[in-house]
């Protein structure tokens, strides 16, 4: 592990102290004008509030136009959650993950986008019926909305007031703590099984709603620093392999003048960290062009998109691997997830993510077993038919 790696991972277990801190800060203390969670922030903007929170969420989106999505890689909690996700997966030596991880596979659907958007409108779901009853009402409010309102342990209850079954807790610090661990525990095991779905940092690739603020705003300011050649690259390919995200480093910077312009990079440097020949750097300034050649790259350029061995479609401009399922497939299940989740989020509104995201798996298992069996059907009937 090098030391920027370390610091990383510090940085990611703070964000979970400073959310603890905040939540005593204000449950207990009441100290009730405090940064917020980017949670509330956008759902707040969208309500036309200026806040602690959708102040949060401008400047996260502002500093993309000079740092990239560093947000991503270094605070954001949900980050925090995948990669211990990860770490946990692997200590736990689970065959399934080490085979995705030993291949560096990172599953994605074809259509991400229409899932991002789709997880997008479900944050701002809440808002479009807040305005569509109350109409709009920009104002500004120095006091943030009530932080994690719907989390376990909120208002004395273990559940939010509208489940069928809930437990009175009075907010004592033993309760409140039994809260955060639960909201934990949710948050972790959300990561694990998608991870162990998808592979590495699942929730950014797949589902994450933010993403589809962010990415617009990447790559747009000549100040954005990006990961760039300093020196001779020899295509090692070790740069590629590190990657969480699945971002091909290498040929990225044979391609495009020496960047990494891939809008999934999310400044964790594993990159940097595992070049032997100090080949990269997160700079804005230009990139040392490359005179050495490298004949791979020459001959065979972005790979075409190709059927893998295990069915899944694979293309290497991307370096990320497909369920190959049609945007009907990818559209459903995100009905079927908001549905799930909906009838889950009765026991408090972070109840969604469990329900939303464990029947988006099994549903999309479900479509996969079918496809495949329907094209196994086929090829049998047509050896029965000595069309084959
Ligand atoms: S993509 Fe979304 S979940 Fe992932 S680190 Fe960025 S903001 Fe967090
Ligand atoms: S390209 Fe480098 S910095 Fe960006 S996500 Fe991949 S490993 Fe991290
Ligand atoms: S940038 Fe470094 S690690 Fe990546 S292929 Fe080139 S020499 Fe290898």
């Amino acid at each position: 592990m090098t030391r920027r790696h370390k610091y990383r991972m510090i940085a990611l277990a703070l964000v979970h102290v400073y959310i603890a801190f905040h939540m005593i800060a204000w449950h207990i203390f009441g100290i009730e004008i405090w940064g917020k969670t980017a949670m509330m922030g956008v759902p707040s903007l969208a309500k036309g509030t200026i806040n602690a929170a959708s102040i949060m969420v401008i400047l996260i989106l502002g500093s993309i136009l000079i740092f990239g999505r560093g947000f991503c890689g270094w605070v954001c909690h949900m980050r925090g959650a995948i990669e211990f996700a990860d770490w946990a997966l692997l200590k736990l030596k689970i065959p399934r993950y080490q085979k995705i991880r030993d291949k560096n596979l990172l599953i994605n659907t074809p259509h991400r986008w229409l899932l991002r958007i789709g997880a997008l409108f479900v944050l701002l779901l809440p808002v479009i019926i807040l305005v569509h009853n109350t109409g709009f009402q920009p104002k500004v409010s120095a006091m943030t909305p009530p932080p994690l309102a719907d989390l376990p342990g909120y208002e004395g209850k273990a559940f939010a007031k509208t489940a069928w079954f809930n437990i009175d807790i009075n907010p004592t610090w033993h309760d409140f703590f039994t809260a955060f661990g639960l909201a934990l525990f949710i948050q972790f095991t959300m990561s694990v099984v998608l991870n162990l779905r998808y592979g590495q940092g699942a929730f950014c690739r797949v589902l994450c709603p933010y993403v589809t603020l962010m990415v617009p705003l990447m790559n747009r300011s000549p100040l954005q620093a990006k990961i760039t050649r300093v020196a001779q690259c020899t295509g090692c390919r070790d740069c590629s392999n590190a990657c969480p995200q699945g971002i091909d480093v290498s040929r990225e910077i044979w391609h495009f003048d020496g960047k990494v312009t891939n809008l999934e990079c999310i400044k964790c440097y594993a990159c940097i960290d595992a070049c032997d020949d100090n080949v990269l750097r997160d700079t804005a300034l230009p990139a040392v062009p490359q005179t050495d050649r490298l004949k791979p790259y020459e001959k065979r350029p972005w790979q075409q998109e190709v059927v893998r061995k295990d069915g899944l479609l694979s293309n290497s401009r991307h370096m990320q691997v497909f369920e190959p399922l049609g945007p009907v497939a990818d559209f459903v299940s995100l009905i079927v997830a908001l549905v799930c989740g909906g009838i889950t989020s009765r026991f408090g509104g972070f109840w969604f993510y469990p329900g939303a995201i464990l029947s988006f798996i099994v549903f999309r298992e479900c479509c996969l077993f079918v496809t495949r069996w329907v094209s196994e059907m086929r090829t049998r009937s047509a050896v029965a038919s000595g069309k084959v």
